[in-house]
């Protein structure tokens, strides 16, 4: 017999997480404890309980800037390397708790040169905490793996100095780049001299798209600049017509074209809904484009600002859509091969860890 799914369950599942920010994701207690040691002020409150509340209800308050006044206070408390490594050390023992076996964690190194740390400096400490993560979750019995993504703000100059980050640290944990902050008026293409130089460094890249802004952001994404999964992507639905006599979907030529190739859509369902990219988790396309078998992942995108884990965008998304063990196995397996890791390593991890997980749980 099966094990019933609940969040318990979910969470003794070998999951793989492919979008998750390293500043969104501290832990309340943290940020308190950090501020105070640097002198940060401008917290709301020193009360973990309440801050934690801060961040949610900011996040849901549907303004983008009380939205990003949340981000003001992580990045703000993240401005030398003790901190750096305390942070990322947390980050990988929360996702090994939640029974994460593989993660890419994503950060943009600029947000963290306020008070003078080098792009290299910030780099290596963040390197240097999640090894230290990785060691205390093999020491609390959980193994996992986590490569890091560097991401270049889109509204600020200098993208290719952080591409040239990334494949420069490739060999040390750096699994590849990305592009984040506002998609409207900042269009990927802005930076094609950027993913000429990392497609040439025969490097990885995901590019933040079809998130607050429609297809064309999409195409761009992948047309021009050649990135290998998207962000998001949710507004590939906008490319998808289905017809409410019998739900029959119709594809344009971009979905069509994204389906095909198998490009990965880097989904975080919690945080669309935040941000309004959709109405209500029962509305979000995730529904359809996974009974499309597009190549769907689950994400967390910020943990602290959704007050989520990907256990609980699992048991949100089971509990809209009648998933079982059988879907969210396919949702990590999508996830595991759209990692940018070695694929003799992606198999391994399938084939030794995920699929023995799933077969268990669900035998
Ligand atoms: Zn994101």
């Amino acid at each position: 017999m099966s094990t019933p799914l609940t969040l318990e369950t979910i969470r003794s599942a070998p999951k793989v997480l492919l979008h998750d920010h390293l500043d969104g994701g501290l832990r309340p207690q943290t940020v308190i404890e950090l501020a105070d040691a640097s002198g940060y002020q401008g917290l709301p409150t020193t009360d973990a309980g309440v801050l934690g509340g801060w961040f949610r209800d900011n996040a849901n308050s549907g303004s983008l800037v009380r939205y990003l006044e949340g981000f003001a206070h992580t990045c703000g408390v993240m401005q030398d390397e003790a901190a750096l490594v305390r942070v990322a050390a947390e980050a990988v023992e929360d996702l090994a708790a939640d029974g994460v076996v593989y993660a890419e964690i994503r950060y943009a190194p600029e947000l963290n040169t306020a008070k003078g740390l080098a792009l290299e400096q910030v780099v290596e400490a963040v390197q240097e905490g999640f090894r230290l993560g990785e060691r205390r979750a093999a020491a609390a019995g959980h193994r996992i793996r986590v490569g890091t993504l560097l991401c270049a703000m889109r509204q600020n100059e200098g993208w290719l100095r952080i591409a040239e980050l990334a494949v420069r640290y490739r060999d040390l944990g750096v699994a590849g780049f990305d592009i984040a902050g506002p998609e409207a008026g900042f269009p990927p293409s802005k930076g094609r001299d950027t993913f000429e130089y990392l497609r040439q460094q025969n490097a990885h890249f995901t590019i933040h798209a079809g998130e607050a802004f429609g297809l064309p952001s999409i195409w761009e994404a992948i047309q021009h600049c050649g990135a290998e999964r998207l962000g998001h992507g949710v507004r590939i639905a906008d490319d998808i017509k289905v017809s409410e006599a019998d739900g029959t979907a119709e594809l344009g030529r971009l979905a069509a074209y994204v389906r095909d190739r198998r490009i990965p859509l880097e989904m975080c369902p919690t945080s669309n809904l935040q941000t309004g990219a959709a109405p209500t988790l029962a509305d979000h396309p995730i529904g359809l484009l996974a009974k499309l078998r597009f190549r769907v992942t689950v994400n967390t995108d910020n943990r602290l600002m959704s007050d989520c884990s990907l256990s609980s965008e699992f048991a949100a998304l089971a509990e809209t859509f009648g998933y079982g063990w059988a879907d969210l196995r396919w949702f990590t397996i999508n996830a595991m091969k759209s990692a940018f890791l070695g694929f003799d390593e992606r198999l391994a991890i399938i084939d030794e860890v995920i699929k023995p997980g799933y077969a268990a749980l669900s035998a």
